[in-house]
């Protein structure tokens, strides 16, 4: 295994004896270091279901798990690599019993989310605001802290409201039988803590956790993984601090800081040789990271050469500037021969509305390309409703699902009914579903509309046997096709669509959807390559819980050649030969850091570490590109609805102290390339050769 490591990494790989920190500089091989220490520490004999390798993002994982299998084959498969989130999932679905959750829990989404605090506050705010509390209410979560302990740690008023909406969520959440997104990570958290068998049974089952960047972990999710490697230690934590980036989420380096104080036996190796960027990429990447006040002394060497220097493009409008990303892109291809793969460039910006303006020009130039981070497959209303079904039959209690499926596609029951229902179940302490059967019911509705809901009712009961019953893909792919004939789905979306071909692009994501699922429930299934393997078979139901989990439809993504465009923020981690890194403007990267208006802001604590984080972002940019990186600014940008004049951003005059950054600006070339023609013109015709 030894095989592409150098000292210092075979060192971190070599040392399972207790707990490990790798701290490193992007490109340094941290990621590299996980995997082939999964691959050493089944070598050693550690069998794979006990290794648990923790990713940032659901891709991460299946790239790390793919991996692993080239290193040692097809044990890696029963290694448990997947995101903190997932993991969350895993424990909750095992041992959320000793907390009052049945084994089908929901996972409830961010709307799902908005819509019961907006309704736990008595219907009378807007979705806007429930936003907001939910943004407060998921710090506090984060934190570890309870509804009561929010109230009691609130700063005014205002808060102290949005904790007694929390205390109202917290309760609707039970009685839904759901969990939010931050519940995944706060439950194990108190399985652990408050039950003993619990937590020997998972640290016995561990016996190494790895976790890839660690610096965005935040405190709960470090409170977790202390309690699941327990006072051994048995861990590999693998990270950089100049690339944390999810302050903003609640990330926190105290996390570094704090590992060699609760483990004083933590063993620190450090990388210093940065295996994917040219020297010149490197340093721009350092000379904007400098400012940054240094957690630990890191240096970074690459041996790959000086390379092209970095460019900087400047543009009059977005539109402008996308247009010149096209061009570069072009003419980079047209440059070397073979020319590079679409798959070799990424276009990164700070915030996803800036995808746009980029799209359109790709799209226009017939260049094929991906918007990763972005809008997601599952936020798209069809697959919505789709899982909405899901949850309903696996949590018969979760209202939000129930409403969504019931009107979804219409089946007669209206509004009045629905809300009578609604009524009438809160009365009763039931779920709506729950309500459906109780004998008091019909003196709430009228007779007819009891009728549609009882039916509606049965047909999910029978929904859920079937899908329990329903083993691998090719049952899976037949159940779902009946499903949706039996619901009419198709003809919902062409009766909700004025143009056809907007049904139809809906009708075949569902289509893609549910092959989708259907591939996941196993058994004989096709891999990338077409050939046949074998996988377990998973009952339908077993599959629709972990949907609602999937956020992107990247971990399905087949490797195309396409070029990506990316958040800064969802390209940690990766890496592409040719970067380009746009609306690197003053105003946006940094994101406006003074104030709006103008008005002469002091620099508080506050405005300094959120420099350091936007340091921070273009600092993971920068080190994304492997051979050519290109950051492009633009003179005019928005704010608000006007276009105002903009200035580069101080990020660019600082890569390239002490260097030389070449302003591309192919109006120049052009005039050179004249010039140049002309002089070779007139040198022709004093020496009187023809010219050719
Ligand atoms: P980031 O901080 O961006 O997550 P990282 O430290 O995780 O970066 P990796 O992604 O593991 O770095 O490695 C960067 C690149 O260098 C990869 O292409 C990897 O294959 C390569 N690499 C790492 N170590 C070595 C090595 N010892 N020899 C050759 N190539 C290496
Ligand atoms: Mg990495």
């Amino acid at each position: 295994m030894s095989a592409g490591l150098n000292l210092a990494q075979l060192q971190a790989v070599h040392y399972i004896q207790g707990p490990c920190l790798v701290l490193a500089g992007a490109g340094s091989g941290k990621t590299r270091v996980i995997t082939h220490k999964i691959a050493h520490l089944i070598e050693q004999g550690l069998a794979p279901k006990r290794i648990a390798a923790i990713t940032f993002t659901n891709k991460a994982a299946a790239e790390m798990r793919e991996r692993a299998q080239g290193l040692i084959g097809r044990s890696a498969r029963d290694v448990l690599v997947c995101t903190f989130h997932a993991l969350g999932v895993r424990m909750v679905r095992e041992d959320g019993q000793v907390l009052g959750l049945k084994p089908q829990f929901s996972i409830l989404d961010a709307d799902d989310v908005a819509s019961i605090l907006k309704d736990a506050a008595g219907g009378t705010t807007d979705l806007a605001t429930a936003r907001q509390w939910q943004w407060t209410i998921s710090k506090w979560k984060n934190m570890g802290l309870n509804a009561q302990q929010a109230l009691a740690q609130a700063q005014d008023d205002h808060e102290r409201s949005i904790a007694v909406v929390m205390a109202r969520y917290e309760e609707r959440l039970t009685a839904y039988q759901s969990v939010d997104f931050d519940d995944l990570i706060g439950m194990p958290l108190r399985l652990l803590r408050d039950h003993p068998q619990v937590r020997e049974k998972w640290q016995q089952l561990l016996g190494h956790v790895l976790v890839d960047e660690y610096q965005d972990t935040n405190a709960t999710q470090y409170e977790l993984l202390k309690l699941l490697v327990g006072e051994r230690g048995r861990f590999t934590a693998v990270g950089d601090d100049d690339q944390s980036i999810y302050g903003w989420r609640g990330a926190t380096l105290d996390n570094l800081k704090k590992l060699p104080q609760d483990y004083p036996s933590l063993r620190v190796i450090k990388l210093e040789q940065n295996y994917r960027s040219t020297s010149a990429i490197l340093r721009a990447a350092n000379n904007v990271i400098g400012p940054n006040p240094k957690l630990f002394p890191k240096t970074l060497f690459s041996e790959l050469g000086e390379g092209e220097p970095v460019r900087v493009v400047d543009a009059d409008t977005e539109e402008h500037e996308a247009e010149r990303a096209v061009a570069r892109i072009q003419s980079l291809r047209a440059g070397s021969n073979p020319p590079p793969d679409w798959k070799s460039f990424a276009i990164l910006y700070r915030a996803n509305h800036q995808a746009k303006p980029f799209e359109k020009a790709l799209r226009r130039a017939n260049i094929p390309y991906k918007v990763s981070g972005g809008t997601s497959f599952f936020d798209r209303a069809e697959i919505r409703d789709l899982c909405a079904w899901f949850r309903l039959w696996i949590n018969n209690d979760d209202d939000p699902a129930f409403l969504r499926a019931i009107t979804n596609p219409k089946r007669g029951i209206g509004h009045t009914t629905l809300g009578a229902l609604g009524e009438f179940a809160s009365q009763h302490k039931q779920s709506m579903f729950g309500a459906l059967f109780n004998a008091m019911l019909p003196a709430a509705v009228p007779r007819r509309a009891l009728e549609g809901l009882h039916e509606f009712g049965r047909y999910i009961n029978d929904l859920e046997y079937r899908a329990r019953h329903t083993l691998g893909a090719e049952a899976s792919r037949t159940f779902l096709a009946d499903w949706l004939r039996e619901i009419e789905y198709e003809k919902h979306l062409y009766e909700g669509e004025d143009n056809e071909k907007a049904a139809a692009a809906r009708w075949s994501n569902v289509l893609e959807f549910c092959d989708w699922m259907a591939q996941r429930a196993g058994g004989q299934v096709q891999d990338a390559t077409g050939a046949d393997v074998v996988t377990e078979s998973k009952s339908l139901l077993e599959v629709s819980q972990t949907i609602a989990l999937l956020s992107t439809i990247s971990e399905r993504e087949q490797e195309q050649d396409m070029v990506t465009l990316s958040t800064l923020h969802a390209s940690k981690g990766l890496e592409w030969p040719h970067v380009i890194l746009v609306g690197v403007t003053e105003g946006m990267l940094p994101f406006k850091l003074d104030d709006d208006e103008g008005r002469q802001e002091k620099v508080s604590d506050d405005t300094a570490q959120r420099l350091q984080e936007e340091r921070r972002l273009m600092y993971v940019g920068i080190t994304r590109a492997q051979r050519t990186l290109a950051v492009s600014w633009t003179k005019k940008r928005k704010k608000g609805r006007e276009m105002v004049a903009a200035q580069p951003s101080r990020f660019i005059a600082e890569m390239a102290l002490d260097q030389k950054t070449a302003r591309e600006d192919p109006r120049e070339k052009l005039k050179a390339l004249r010039a140049e023609f002309a002089a070779k013109a007139q040198a022709a015709a004093a020496s009187g050769t023809p010219q050719a």
